[in-house]
């Protein structure tokens, strides 16, 4: 029985410090996951207590379905156990003296579910995890994944009306996060459960969310589809967080609509798109990724002449740092043979609907 979530301006202030969580609002629709994805300390841990009932919030109403979970200024604040909530964190956090059987039951005898159902159940949660053969063993002879793979079990078998987890690949190695990595998504979509994920790591976000929500200083930034997010990122902050780690700095010069012209501090004039109207003559950065400039490509619009400064070669991928614009960029190509070599004079094309420009630039933030 998965149900919608509805986060309705949310605040939590700690005794110390900045808000944690400033006026956030989003709905998760039933069946749907949305992953929050931000760097460390940006309030996702906080969202996802709040809602679970761990944390108490300093205003704003949570309410999953029907029932309104929290709302400080109508004093309602229901306790985490009647939420009917699961939840998996980073740590596994299973019964070590018990087998992976008796894991997986726990809530169920914590609920007095008549035994023969309990053990339905167990074994449907146990095979949409893909440990139906592990059943007998004890816990503490599985593989870090495969205990997380018994903690979600154990949460899912209650049929919660929401799941959250908490970066619960983080303390997994590198292979088996990429495994359950692509696991976790199929495995909550088959429980259809709606639930909320938590990741630093975007990769993640990107396979296992059908919403991404980019948060920064208790703000939510953007909440789209992972397609949005990449293709139409709403702000500098979230272009830079997916990966366009250049910038560069201009001047508007004109913009109608979603399109427009920014004159850089060297004077070029790059054609740009942009997510949200900015007055000409106003200072602007372009933010783009390094795998969107074709090198030694001439084109109508957008067409420059570059110096390399160094080249790295990776294997499949070489990693350019090209002088332009009077500043630097870095560009990525992928390709086995390098195809420019430093000294040399490069021609670039910047397609512009890869080139996103916001309002302010490097001078104005660095004053803030
Ligand atoms: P991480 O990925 O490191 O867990 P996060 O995005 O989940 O980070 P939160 O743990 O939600 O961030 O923390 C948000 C802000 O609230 C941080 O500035 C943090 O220091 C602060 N904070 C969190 N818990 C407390 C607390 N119990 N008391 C005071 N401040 C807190």
């Amino acid at each position: 029985m998965s149900e919608e979530l509805r986060v309705e301006n949310l605040r939590k202030v700690f005794s110390v410090g900045r808000p944690a969580i400033d006026d956030v609002s989003f709905t998760v629709a039933a069946g749907e996951i949305v992953v929050l994805l931000g760097p460390s300390g940006c309030g996702k841990t906080t969202t996802l207590r709040c809602v679970a009932g761990l944390e108490h919030p300093t205003s704003g109403t949570i309410s999953i379905g029907r029932d309104i979970v929290s709302a400080p200024a109508r004093g309602v604040l229901m306790p985490p156990r009647h939420r009917n909530i699961g939840m998996v964190f980073q740590s596994y956090a299973v019964w070590p003296h018990m087998t992976v059987r008796q894991n997986v039951a726990f809530p169920l005898k914590h609920r007095k579910t008549p035994r023969g159902e309990a053990k339905a159940k167990v074994d449907e949660a146990l095979e949409i995890v893909g440990l139906s053969e592990y059943a007998e063993r004890p816990v503490v002879a599985l593989s870090g994944g495969q205990m997380q793979r018994v903690a979600l079990a154990r949460s899912l078998v209650y049929q919660p009306r929401l799941l959250l987890l908490d970066e619960p690949l983080s303390n997994l190695d590198a292979k088996l996060r990429l495994r359950l990595r692509d696991d976790l998504r199929r495995i909550i979509k088959r429980t259809n459960v709606t639930a909320i994920y938590v990741t630093h790591d975007q990769a993640e976000a990107v396979v296992l969310g059908d919403r991404i929500g980019v948060m920064r200083d208790g703000l939510m930034l953007q909440l789209a589809s992972p397609r949005d997010i990449y293709n139409q990122p709403a702000d500098l902050f979230v272009a830079n967080f997916t990966g366009a780690s250049n910038e560069i700095d201009g001047k508007v010069i004109e913009c109608s609509g979603h399109e427009g012209i920014v004159e850089t501090t060297s004077g070029a004039r790059l054609r740009a798109t942009f997510p949200a109207t900015i007055a000409a003559g106003s200072p602007a950065t372009i933010a783009f990724r390094p795998e969107a400039v074709r090198l030694g490509a001439s084109d109508a619009i957008n067409s420059f002449t570059a110096n390399v400064v160094d080249c790295r070669y990776h294997g499949t991928q070489t990693i350019y740092d090209l002088s332009v614009f009077g500043g630097r960029i870095e560009v990525l190509e992928l390709s086995t043979e390098i195809r420019f070599h430093p000294g040399s004079e490069v021609p670039i094309t910047l397609p512009h609907t890869a080139m996103w420009a916001y309002a302010g630039n490097a001078t104005a933030r660095s004053q803030h």
